[in-house]
């Protein structure tokens, strides 16, 4: 049997006080004619990065307004996960070549993935990036099949990308965040674009009093009287947690007494290059003892990872995000959600989410990192009214009943 996994319980009048009167109404006569349709979502991990923080939301809201939504992730594997990471990074752009050996132990993992997808009944598979891709292939029946991919795949490596197009190809729907992710001469017609989203009212989002959340920064050591600026982040090349401590260096020549927070306490089970990177960022941070880094979730005691991470970007004063490549970049969102002036990379997902100077800054180097942490940190009314526009703009485009709303119409479409 493939590990299911227990979304947590929501329902979509939690909502209404949120969301557009005429959003939840559009959702109500969507998924009318949808009832009973059993949706089958099936990705990598059951917590740890964008995908699980979505799935523990979506699949219970659909569920609330009448779909059979399930959710399951594959049979864990440390040297598949080797591969998948590896497969990850060159959709990224990485020039990596798979050894065959590498591509045989990814089809024969998908193999097994599939015989166990076969013992589940699906009207729809929602099959969530590249873990799982190769199944479709050897599934024995086969329901709508929809290939949901997170990942910036705006300059991919051709062999690797060779490789899984095969795949990708036999799936009816496949979605990404951005247009520019959709591979050259790709199918248009089953091609779908949304945008990910989070959700406001889980412990990580919900509202917490800024008194609240500099106790528990306290708590850790930090001074919450002097400035801080966080990267909440797995600990992964692409988000660039080493452009982060550079960025900060030089902005601490104009602020002293700045602080900085790197936080990625390692959840996700496919994600096996953390330690390493890990390393490499504590060796860079030099010891500064106004460094703060946390990879380890035992670091936190009995706190929960999603009121610690909720403390810190409430507690931030300002929000960095200076990856290289994303797919779209929950983190961001979450802080915007939050008030927080973000400083994010030029790129993927970070581009549609924050309008640079108006809800926060877009930069290709640390250089400019810097300059625009100097810029927010000495000026606290241009930090409230970015804040402001953040949350507008979140609120308006990138919560939770939006991409519900998003699934339906693709599945209504789908069953049409
Ligand atoms: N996250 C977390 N604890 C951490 C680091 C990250 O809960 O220590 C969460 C973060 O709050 C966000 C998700 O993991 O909800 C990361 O999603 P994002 O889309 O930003 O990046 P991904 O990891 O999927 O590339």
């Amino acid at each position: 049997m493939l590990p299911r996994v227990e979304p947590s319980k929501r329902t979509i009048a939690e909502y209404e006080p949120i969301a557009p009167t005429e959003l939840i109404a559009e959702i109500k006569k969507l998924a009318a004619p949808l009832r009973g349709l059993r949706v089958i979502h099936l990705n990598a991990t059951p917590k740890g990065g964008g995908v699980a923080e979505m799935l523990q939301t979506l699949v219970s809201l659909q569920n609330d307004v009448g779909l059979k939504a399930e959710w399951y992730v594959i049979p864990p594997n440390p040297d598949f996960f080797v591969v998948t990471k590896k497969i990850h990074n060159t959709f990224q752009g990485k020039k990596h070549s798979l050894t065959n050996q590498e591509k045989q132990l990814y089809i024969e993992h998908n193999k097994k993935i599939a015989e166990l997808m076969d013992d589940i009944r699906a009207d729809v598979w929602v099959v969530h990036d590249p873990q799982p891709m190769a199944a479709i292939e050897y599934l024995r029946t086969r329901p709508a099949m929809v290939s949901r991919i997170h990942i910036d795949t705006s300059t991919p490596h051709g062999p690797t990308l060779s490789f899984l197009e095969r795949y990708m190809k036999q799936y009816d729907r496949v979605v990404f965040s951005l247009p520019e992710f959709v591979p050259k001469d790709f199918d248009l017609k089953r091609v779908v674009i949304f945008n990910p989203a989070i959700d406001p009212l889980s412990p990580k989002n919900k509202a917490l009093p800024p008194r609240a959340a500099d106790t528990i920064l306290e708590g850790f050591g930090i001074n919450i009287l002097n400035p801080l600026a966080v990267q909440v982040s797995r600990f992964d090349p692409w988000k660039d947690p080493m452009g982060v401590i550079d960025a900060y260096y030089l902005a601490k020549n104009k602020i002293p007494d700045l602080q900085l927070m790197l936080v990625g306490l390692a959840l996700a089970q496919d994600d096996p290059e953390a330690d390493k990177i890990f390393k490499k960022v504590q060796k860079h941070a030099k010891g500064d003892p106004d460094i703060f880094l946390f990879s380890d979730i035992a670091q936190i005691g009995p706190m929960s990872n999603d009121l610690f991470v909720n403390a810190v970007q409430v507690g931030a004063d300002v929000v960095i995000q200076k990856s290289t490549r994303e797919g779209f970049g929950l983190v961001v969102t979450e802080a915007m959600w939050k008030g927080r002036p973000v400083i994010g990379g030029n790129v993927g997902g970070i581009r549609v989410q924050i309008e640079h100077g108006k809800s926060g800054f877009l930069v290709n180097s640390s250089g400019e990192a810097a300059g625009h942490m100097v810029e927010l940190l000495e000026n606290r009314i241009l930090r409230r009214k970015m804040g402001r526009a953040a949350k507008e703009r979140a609120r308006k485009h990138f919560l939770l009943p939006r991409l519900l709303r998003d699934y339906l119409k693709m599945l209504t479409e789908l069953k049409g």
